[in-house]
């Protein structure tokens, strides 16, 4: 069996466990994840009254020139009524007549859950990698639970700032493309989720489902969840997100600190909307991909024995679709090159 790591259990690395399983049948697969879940920046978050919220991507953007691969992602999610027609009004999204907008009925987080699934593989959570180094035609990895493993390939998933934060990684790396990797750049948002206990008509009432804010300094976008993922009957939660330039002057700032300034600037943009029963602020270091790694490769092999492969949206484009041609391209990668 050739033992596989999946550094990530994003949308890439789902993906990509999905697309290995079931291309090769000699490999094992094993999926670290820092955290206590899936989905990494297609997250949905819960609140303790039952509702849900998505705290990362939003929609997801069917552009027509599509490949093979994509076409199937999508038709595995229509069929399993995952993903349906937004719902409503969203003010200010730029349509485009080659694009189709879709939500996740279920929450963004969700569609990574799905693919995992169809990858069955096993997941450790609370594994977050700090150091990798190569020993005997092996990779070991380190974590921060002391924990250290061994696996013949290391597929990394995670935004390039974390792989360049890895002990031990730019022994693998070149000079020119250590260059390429540092230039790539990642934009920072807050988000803040509102939960209501109660129902209110005010929701109901407005014109919009979510809307994209203009000219305002802090924040950038607001969405009534529920309505968005066309769950009229589900408790309200509301998604507010912050504009890059505030995610940017505010990166290091505690989340107690930015908090009373979203609120202040949301009551002036909706002075009438209720109280909400819990909220959160959630940091979001590396958000969108402003500059990603140059030519959009999908991938990158920084080392051909023992592999080593470094992919995800910095390498591609922040989006579903972006991400599926990462995943694609890291398991052409292996697939063609690696495995005899
Ligand atoms: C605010 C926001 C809005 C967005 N809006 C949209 C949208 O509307 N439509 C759209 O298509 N896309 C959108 N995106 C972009 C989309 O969410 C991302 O492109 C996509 O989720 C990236 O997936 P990924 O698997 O490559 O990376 P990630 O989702 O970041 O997954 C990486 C995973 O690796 C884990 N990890 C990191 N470091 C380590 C480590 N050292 N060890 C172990 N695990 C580690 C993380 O916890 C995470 O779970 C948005 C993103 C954000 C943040």
């Amino acid at each position: 069996m050739h033992r596989i790591c999946i550094v990530g259990a994003g949308i890439t690395g789902a993906l990509t466990a999905m697309m290995l399983k079931e291309k090769l049948q000699q490999i094992s697969i094993i999926i670290f994840e820092k955290s206590k879940g899936t989905g990494g920046r297609m997250c949905t978050k819960r609140s303790p009254f039952g509702s849900s919220l998505d705290i990362g991507a939003q929609f997801i953007t069917k552009t027509s020139d599509i490949n093979h691969t994509q076409k199937r992602c999508y038709s595995e999610l229509f069929q399993t009524g995952l993903l349906k027609p937004l719902q409503g009004t969203v003010e200010g999204l730029d349509v485009s007549s080659y694009s189709e907008n879709y939500a996740c009925s279920c929450g963004s987080g969700s569609i990574v859950k799905h693919f995992l699934q169809l990858a069955g593989c096993e997941i450790l959570f609370d594994h977050k990698v700090t150091r990798i180094n190569s020993s005997h035609n092996k990779l070991k990895l380190l974590c921060d639970n002391n924990s250290s493993h061994e696996f013949d390939t290391v597929i990394l998933t995670i935004p390039v700032p974390q792989v360049l934060q890895l002990d031990g990684i730019t022994s693998f790396i070149q000079n020119g493309e250590l260059g390429k990797l540092k230039a790539v750049e990642y934009c920072s948002r807050f988000a803040l989720s509102l939960f209501y206990k109660y129902n209110t008509n005010f929701f109901d009432n407005l014109s919009w489902t979510a809307k994209y804010i203009s000219e305002n300094p802090v924040l950038r976008f607001v969405s009534i969840d529920n309505l968005k993922r066309g769950k009229q009957h589900e408790l309200p939660s509301v998604l507010i997100h912050t504009t890059k330039e505030f995610g940017k002057k505010n990166v290091d700032a505690s989340l107690t600190s930015v908090l009373p300034v979203i609120l202040e600037s949301l009551e002036n943009i909706l002075p009438d909307m209720p109280k909400p029963s819990d909220m959160k602020v959630h940091k979001w270091r590396y958000s969108q991909v402003e500059k990603s790694y140059s030519g959009n490769p999908g991938c990158l092999v920084l080392s051909t024995f023992p592999v080593l492969i470094c992919g995800g949206d910095g390498l591609s484009f922040s989006t579903f679709e972006g991400c599926i041609l990462s995943a694609e391209s890291i398991v052409k990668n292996f697939t063609e090159n690696f495995v005899t």
